[in-house]
């Protein structure tokens, strides 16, 4: 029987951890940021910000949209674990804006049971990222909404692109 993917997976953590290190660090992020973006697989997000082990959390799901379990884990990672600085990145070319709310009535003739969540798709992402940017900034359990910045990243070019918290500001 051919090796299944995790298989590959669990021989590449073994030779991982032939040349691991502990590095010694506690669980609080060394740089004190927390980083919500999406799963998607072209966003190697310590590569593309500069990242080390022990640097920060990310928290990532379809879309990168602040829905309530990453307010959750915003929460956990800034009252518990010392993070103070959110940075969200979502990206050109995403999935989400292939899919429409009617993915959940697809779902619910298929299976006999809508979802409770909203499938978060979006067609403009600009205005995507302000909303989720709106979102952290307007929870009332995070500690630190002051340093909420959304960015889209360009899968082709591999640059981020800030967006302003509020249309016409640039
Ligand atoms: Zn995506």
């Amino acid at each position: 029987m051919p090796n299944s993917v995790t298989d590959e997976l669990v021989s590449a953590n073994h030779r991982y951890a032939e040349d691991f290190t502990d590095p010694g660090m506690n669980a609080r992020p060394v740089r004190g940021v927390a980083i919500v973006a999406c799963m998607d697989a072209r966003l190697d997000l310590h590569a593309a910000l500069g990242l080390e082990l022990g640097d920060c959390h990310t928290i990532r799901n379809a879309g990168g949209v602040v829905t309530d379990d990453i307010i959750r884990s915003l929460t956990i990672s800034q009252r518990a674990l010392g993070t103070r600085s959110v940075v969200l990145i979502h990206h050109t070319n995403c999935g989400l804006e292939q899919l429409t709310e009617g993915f959940r009535d697809e779902l619910e003739n298929e299976v006999g049971q809508k979802p409770s969540w909203a499938v978060e798709s979006f067609t403009d992402v600009d205005r995507d990222v302000r909303q989720s940017m709106a979102r952290v900034r307007t929870s009332p359990f995070l500690l630190h909404t002051d340093d909420v910045r959304g960015f889209v990243f360009d899968v082709t070019s591999g640059l981020l692109r800030e967006i302003a918290a509020s249309e016409g500001q640039g």
